[in-house]
């Protein structure tokens, strides 16, 4: 037995690997693979209009969203998005609270003006800045909802007065929000939504009204949005894969759902770490991540220990990402409670050889 804690690509629905093994070999009984049938097909076609609409739905969009499936990942978004709205006389706003947020403002600089509006880099990204002002005169504010890295999150929308877009890349679809809020979203789908290879973008139409001229075509939103995602080939099965998650989670009772029992799986993990001194929470208590948990051990000659009991129980993806070490439990939509309640097991099981 597995217990599947990667960050990304991650965990998701058994019943999603399953149909979509199947439609790789026969797509809805037409004898033909998912693979191999034309993008402009009635059959496809069915596959992006029925994701788009659930999308949606789950989100419970206004009219003004459009949805699109596009290639690239979250880091294209972090320089098509400049690409689109800023250029050297204009600035945007962005809060700078991890590494995929540094990432995005790296990105952001090759294309106008950025003005940081608060950094909790201070404190190795420990904690959400709350105190910043975000200037009027932005094309833009940016920031990252969750911290996938550092294992803390956004717990409101941040007040702003210009236009407001967030990377959703890890916590999207995992807890209830006001969507319609947001001029502009993005999530690369391998965490929550589907597999690597595409993105989700939600874009309001009164936003792109501000859009630069002259992109290339594959760079343009607006042209994605004539072309209904598919301007090009598009990532075919990746959004298929999406669709099947999509209808999972609908499935189980949508986000209102997801986020009760993504709190409950939060509050076993985080409770059970706080129990023992054995365990260290770098991220202050108010910030911290339902959807990825960091640790370190107070003694760190033990975590080799800690880690190879884990392993030997099944426990996958558990390190900690590279550059901030300890441990990183990731705990998506997908993940099961059993699974979080098998790893406190485990977590007890060691406080009580090593507490004495
Ligand atoms: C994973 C992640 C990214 C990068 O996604 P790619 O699809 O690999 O480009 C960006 N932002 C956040 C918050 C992430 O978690």
């Amino acid at each position: 037995m597995k217990h599947n804690f990667n960050a990304g690509p991650s965990i998701l629905p058994k019943e999603v690997f399953e149909e979509a093994s199947r439609a790789i070999v026969d797509f809805n009984n037409t004898g033909l693979s998912i693979l191999e049938i034309g993008h402009r097909t009635p059959l496809f076609e069915a596959v992006m209009d029925e994701a788009v609409s659930l999308v949606k739905e789950l989100m419970k969009l206004d009219a003004d969203k459009e949805v699109l499936f596009l290639h690239g990942g979250a880091s294209t978004q972090f320089f098509q998005l400049p690409m689109n709205f800023l250029s050297k006389d204009k600035k945007a706003a962005y809060l700078d609270c991890g590494v995929w947020g540094t990432k995005a403002i790296k990105e952001a600089k090759l294309f106008g003006q950025v003005q940081v509006v608060a950094s909790s880099s201070d404190r190795n990204y420990s904690y959400i800045p709350k105190e910043y002002q975000i200037p009027n005169d932005a094309a833009y504010f940016h920031y990252t909802t969750n911290n996938t890295i550092e294992g803390t999150q956004m717990q409101s929308i941040p007040k702003s007065d210009v236009p407001l877009i967030a990377d959703m890349s890890s916590d999207i679809l995992s807890r209830e929000m006001d969507f319609n809020q947001f001029d502009f979203i993005y999530a690369g789908a391998q965490k929550n939504i589907g597999a690597a290879g595409v993105n989700l973008v939600v874009v309001d139409k009164n936003f792109l009204l501000k859009a630069n001229s002259s992109l290339p075509s594959m760079m343009d939103y607006r042209v994605h949005i004539a072309n209904g995602s598919m301007l090009n080939t598009p990532p075919v099965f990746a959004i298929y894969v999406c669709l099947l998650t999509l209808r999972w989670l609908k499935k189980i009772g949508g986000i209102p759902a997801i986020e009760k029992l993504n709190n409950q799986k939060a509050s076993l993990l985080y409770s059970t770490l706080e129990k023992s001194s054995l365990f260290h929470l770098p991220v202050k208590k108010e910030d911290r991540s339902f959807m990825n948990a960091v640790f370190t051990m107070t003694d760190s000659s033990l975590e080799k220990d800690f880690l190879s009991l884990c392993r030997r129980e099944g426990m996958i993806g558990i390190e900690g990402h590279r550059n901030v070490g300890g441990f990183r439990v990731s705990m998506y939509n997908a993940m099961p409670m059993s699974s979080v309640e098998a790893l406190t097991e485990l977590i007890n099981e060691f406080i009580n050889t090593y507490s004495s």
